[in-house]
């Protein structure tokens, strides 16, 4: 697919990989949807991709509430008249140990901190996926979606939720794609690595000089290189129902 004139949705656009695939795929001509919880960084990132002459609008959506999300695909079809593509990319971290032992006191991994990461990583990418093929279909416009999954879908100590809800975006995209080549929609994803974001910025630094010197490239990511990945993942025709890694070689 061309990006030139596309209409791409990306959730959790407002900052971070998010904010970086806008700012990239406006450049290559497409036409964006940002989607996020919160305005004004919404408003920042339609301005940096308006400076690059895109047209581009914000649309303020939870992507874990089905009702918003109904609404804000149903709006973003009808102000730009088309959508040919989606990137799956807002999500949030809540890590903890399965168990924490101290003093012979147990202390338990909430229900809340597991749902809350399943209802934005995983929900949400259904939710968004199942509306914007749907909008495909009834338009009768091809597309393309790509879920951003992560290296911790192979199981990351501490990452009890966020590895299920990564690993099920893996799956879900092999699942989709057989399912929607018929109507013209491939499903792809991307598993960065460690990437330089607030996301890795919010992490202790003795665990991010750790993780660095396992990387065989010696460094963490940077978000152009997620976008970069992103774009060539539009732009393959052939790419579809696989997981693109991202990660410095870090994964055995
Ligand atoms: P980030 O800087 O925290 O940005 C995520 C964006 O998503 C934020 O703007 C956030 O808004 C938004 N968001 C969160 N919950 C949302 C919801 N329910 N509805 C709509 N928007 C929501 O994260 P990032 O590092 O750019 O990560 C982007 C994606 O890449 C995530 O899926 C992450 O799991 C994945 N990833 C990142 C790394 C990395 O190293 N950074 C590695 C592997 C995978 P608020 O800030 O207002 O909550």
């Amino acid at each position: 697919m061309q990006l030139q004139d596309k209409v791409i949705i990306i959730t959790g656009g407002g900052q971070g990989l998010g904010r970086a695939m806008a700012e990239h795929l406006a450049a290559r001509g497409a036409r964006l949807a940002l989607v996020d919880l919160n305005q004004e960084r919404l408003d920042e990132a339609v301005a940096a991709c308006m400076a690059a002459g895109s047209e581009v609008r914000a649309y303020l959506c939870n992507v874990a509430q089905e009702d918003q999300v109904v609404d804000m695909v149903t709006r973003v079809a009808d102000d730009f008249g088309a959508i040919h593509g989606l990137v799956n990319n807002a999500g949030i971290l809540r890590d903890g140990l399965l168990l924490k032992v101290r003093d012979g006191e147990i202390s338990k991994l909430s229900l809340a901190q597991w749902q809350s990461v399943i209802d934005v990583n995983l929900t949400g990418v259904f939710l968004c996926t199942r509306e914007v093929a749907a909008k495909m279909v009834e338009r009768k416009n091809e597309g393309v979606i790509v879920n951003i999954s992560s290296i911790s879908r192979a199981g990351n100590i501490g990452q009890t939720n966020y590895s299920a809800a990564k690993a099920g975006v893996a799956a879900a995209t092999v699942v989709w794609a057989r399912e929607l080549a018929r109507y013209g929609i491939r499903v792809a994803g991307v598993a960065p690595g460690f990437i330089e974001t607030e996301m890795t910025a919010s992490m202790k630094p003795e665990a991010l000089e750790k993780m660095t010197a396992g990387i065989p490239l010696k460094r963490m990511g940077r978000p152009q290189e997620i976008a970069h990945s992103v774009a060539y993942l539009f732009e393959n025709d052939y790419y579809t129902g696989r997981i693109l890694e991202l990660d410095g070689g870090l994964r055995v």
